[in-house]
């Protein structure tokens, strides 16, 4: 049986290939989607600060956060040429088909109605 750590060396994209196909263009993308993952992560921790250790929410520290999130959201927009408003009509479209009425339940979100049957990547 492979070892777990011999089947990473071999799979893993090296960092020579991946720097080799990289542009001013994607490291862009790859700038803006760390942001809004690394900030994704500030914001979970104000949240658990307060949901798990019962402290008072920060909530200058909160809008910081959001803040830095659309921060990076408007740079990934802006670097695949997409717009804000592109983006709510694309969730508003995807949830009036899933909710029936705009009313949540949980049938409605285990059925997910927006989804292809068969779909399978993720697309929350
Ligand atoms: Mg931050």
């Amino acid at each position: 049986m492979i070892k777990h750590e011999e089947m990473v060396r071999g799979l893993a994209k090296s960092g020579a290939d991946i720097a080799k196909d990289m542009s001013p263009a994607r490291a862009h993308l790859v700038h803006m989607v760390m942001g809004v993952s690394g900030e994704a992560g500030e914001l979970l921790d104000a949240i658990k600060k307060s949901a798990i250790y019962n402290k008072p929410i920060d909530m200058e520290n909160v809008i910081e956060e959001l803040g830095d999130i659309e921060f990076y959201l408007e740079g990934l927009r802006q670097g695949l040429n997409i717009t804000r408003e592109q983006t709510l009509a694309a969730n508003i479209e995807k949830l009036g088909k899933r909710y029936e009425g705009l009313k949540y339940s949980d049938v409605s979100a285990q059925q997910r109605k927006d989804k292809q049957p068969g779909e399978t990547h993720a697309k929350d």
